[in-house]
This record gives C-alpha cells, sequence and structure tokens, in this order.
C-alpha cells in the first residue's frame, strides 16, 4: 500500500498539469516497507521533453540530490511519478523497458484536457513493474488523511 497525503497528491497533479502536453516527472521519498508511507515529493527535470510525450527521464541530478537526502535517515527513494498526457494511468511499453529497478513504486499520473480546456488529472495509479516477466502489480494508494481517521480498534 501506498499512503500519500491530499497535498502530496495535489502537487503531483498540479506538476503533471504544468508538464501537459509534455510528460512531468518527480521523485516519492518514504519509508515502510508493507505500508509506504510517502514524506516528500521532489519534481524533476525531465530530460527526454524535447523527444516527444510518451517518455520521461528522471534527471539524474534529481535522483542523486534525493539519495544524499535520505542517507542516514530511515527515509528511502521510494520510487517516482511520471504523466501521460493521453490520461492513462497504466505503464506503457517504454515504461516496463526502462523498469530497472524491482522495487520501484511507479505512480503513473494520467492527465488530459478535453478542447479548449485546461489539462486535469483524471486518475492516478501506482504500480511495480516486473521488467523481466512484464508483469505488472497493482499497489494499492490511500489517503493518509483518511488512514488517520481508522481507529485501531478497526484493523483491516
Ligand atoms: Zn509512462
Amino acid at each position: 500500500m501506498l499512503v500519500l497525503t491530499a497535498q502530496q497528491m495535489a502537487s503531483i497533479a498540479a506538476a503533471a498539469e504544468a508538464a501537459w502536453p509534455g510528460e512531468g516527472c518527480g521523485l516519492l521519498i518514504g519509508k515502510g516497507r508493507r505500508v509506504v508511507t510517502v514524506t516528500q515529493v521532489m519534481n524533476a527535470e525531465n530530460l527526454l521533453k524535447s523527444e516527444g510525450n510518451d517518455r520521461f527521464e528522471l534527471d539524474p541530478a534529481a535522483r542523486f540530490a534525493a539519495e544524499r537526502a535520505v542517507r542516514g535517515t530511515d527515509r528511502r527513494v521510494i520510487g517516482h511519478w511520471h504523466s501521460h498526457p493521453d490520461g492513462s494511468a497504466k505503464p506503457s511499453a517504454t515504461d516496463m523497458a526502462q523498469a530497472w529497478e524491482p522495487d520501484m513504486i511507479w505512480l503513473i499520473v494520467g492527465t488530459a484536457a478535453h478542447g479548449e480546456g485546461h489539462p486535469q488529472t483524471v486518475q492516478m495509479l501506482a504500480h511495480r513493474l516486473e521488467r523481466d516477466t512484464g508483469r505488472v502489480f497493482p499497489i494499492r494508494m490511500e489517503l493518509a488523511e483518511k488512514r488517520a481517521c481508522q481507529g485501531a480498534r478497526f484493523p483491516t
């Protein structure tokens, strides 16, 4: 499970919409294993934004900065987010080919614009990708605020 605050989701959505019609991307820092909680969202430069709108490559400098920031803490780089300007939030063949790190969480943001309207985030899904087999494992997402409302008396 991936736990994010409403504000983290809103900031990812805003960055994805700002990048439209290109792909936006960024890193997710967090902690936990079975329940992974996002502690920080870092937006990053998409190095491939001039090469069409179906691919992204995180600026390695952003990854290095993130790894430096978590060194010696209980936090780690848990994954990254990127947007699909066609509104889909499923991993593309390009994504699967880039899934070198099996522990990374892939948060994909589907952003689309209709007519003259501003681009809007229409869905957000989290996955783990198994490059060797081509399998996609969905990760359930939950709002931190909702989780906080569930008392300890109601374990799930
Ligand atoms: Zn993608």
